[in-house]
């Protein structure tokens, strides 16, 4: 509706504020990767999401950060008295409160059982 359109697999690699103009790396399929300029009025940039480092470094995590849960119990899959929702889970929801809310009940139910 608003002509706004998603750009997966890039990457902001740098900004020219007085001119105006953002450079991102786009990953191709191939596992090769080109350079886009991106000429802006505002740009509004957030970093990418991680887990808190605790998290990262910990036992707990996946190879990517994550807490390494099953997404049907959010059990963590090798610490069994371990269960995680919301942000810093593995699943492959997106990040969201509402998320969160939906797996609350989930994990209160597995803790009980
Ligand atoms: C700008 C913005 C807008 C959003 N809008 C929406 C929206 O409209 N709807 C929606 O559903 N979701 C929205 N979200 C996402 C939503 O905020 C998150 O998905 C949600 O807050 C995740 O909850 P969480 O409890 O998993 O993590 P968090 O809310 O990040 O809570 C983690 C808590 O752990 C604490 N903590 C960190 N390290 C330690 C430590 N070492 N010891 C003790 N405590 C620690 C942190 O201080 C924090 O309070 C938005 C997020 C952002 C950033």
């Amino acid at each position: 509706k608003y002509a706004v359109d998603l750009n997966f697999s890039h990457r902001l690699v740098a900004v020219d504020g007085p001119g105006k103009r953002a450079t991102f790396l786009r990953t191709l399929p191939d596992g090769s990767s080109e350079t886009r300029i991106e000429v802006f009025d505002m740009l509004h940039v957030v970093p990418p999401q991680v887990a808190p480092d605790f998290i990262r470094e910990s036992p707990l995590a996946d190879s990517a950060g994550w807490v390494d849960v099953d997404p049907h119990t959010l059990r963590h899959r090798k610490y069994t008295n371990v269960h995680a929702l919301g942000d810093v889970a593995n699943t492959s929801n997106a990040k969201t409160a509402a998320a969160a809310r939906k797996q609350a009940p989930v994990v209160a139910n597995n803790v009980l059982v």
